[in-house]
């Protein structure tokens, strides 16, 4: 079957989680199936095998799953971006907007050299706020970023744009509308 077959039938939907309205995508689901998971990997690194990657920073925590195999396939290292707290060392830090109100994200200050060529990675893009906030860590200490990749896409969020805005190529496998 095809990629995208694979994959939306591999992805769980969940009515009304967290909020009444809302309908999560679950990839719980994709990750314990040994194919589907596989083919989402091996579909979000070929167009950069080959190419030197020096890190994957994966967005907490999904991206935490996803990115450690694509570094693991890419044969680059992994850094992660945190929600404000959970670092243990000297750390760059940024605000971004939630729904309600303001979050901050954090990576460590070493995590990443000045010209180093970095992937982001996470499970999903929405409004791409989150994203955009990685972006802007990894740029305040140099970081040269290739391109943000995703699983999923929620088009009608804008996500994709406001990156492509920064000059950040996006790559996603699938999207609901
Ligand atoms: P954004 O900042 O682009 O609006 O939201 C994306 C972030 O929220 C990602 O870190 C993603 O993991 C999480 N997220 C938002 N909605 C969903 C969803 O329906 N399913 C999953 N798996 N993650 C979501």
């Amino acid at each position: 079957s095809s990629l995208e077959d694979t994959l939306l039938a591999a992805i769980r939907t969940i009515p009304d989680y967290p909020r009444p309205g809302i309908l999560f995508r679950d990839i719980t689901t994709l990750l314990g199936n040994a194919r589907a998971f596989r083919r989402a990997i091996d579909e979000l690194v070929h167009p950069y095998a080959g190419l030197k990657i020096d890190k994957i920073a994966g967005i907490e925590a999904r991206g935490f799953i996803l990115g450690g195999a694509v570094a693991h396939q890419l044969s680059a290292g992994f850094v992660p971006i945190r929600k404000k707290g959970k670092l243990p060392y000297e750390t760059v830090r940024v605000a971004y907007s939630l729904e309600y109100g303001l979050d901050e994200m954090e990576m460590h200050k070493d995590g990443v050299s000045p010209g180093e060529k970095v992937i982001v990675v996470d499970d999903l893009i929405a409004t791409g706020g989150t994203a955009e906030a990685a972006v802007k860590l990894l740029r305040q200490i140099g970081a040269d970023i290739v391109a943000a990749c995703f699983v999923i896409d929620l088009p009608d969020l804008g996500g994709r744009q406001k990156l492509e805005a920064l000059d950040v190529p996006v790559r996603t496998l699938i999207g609901y509308e």
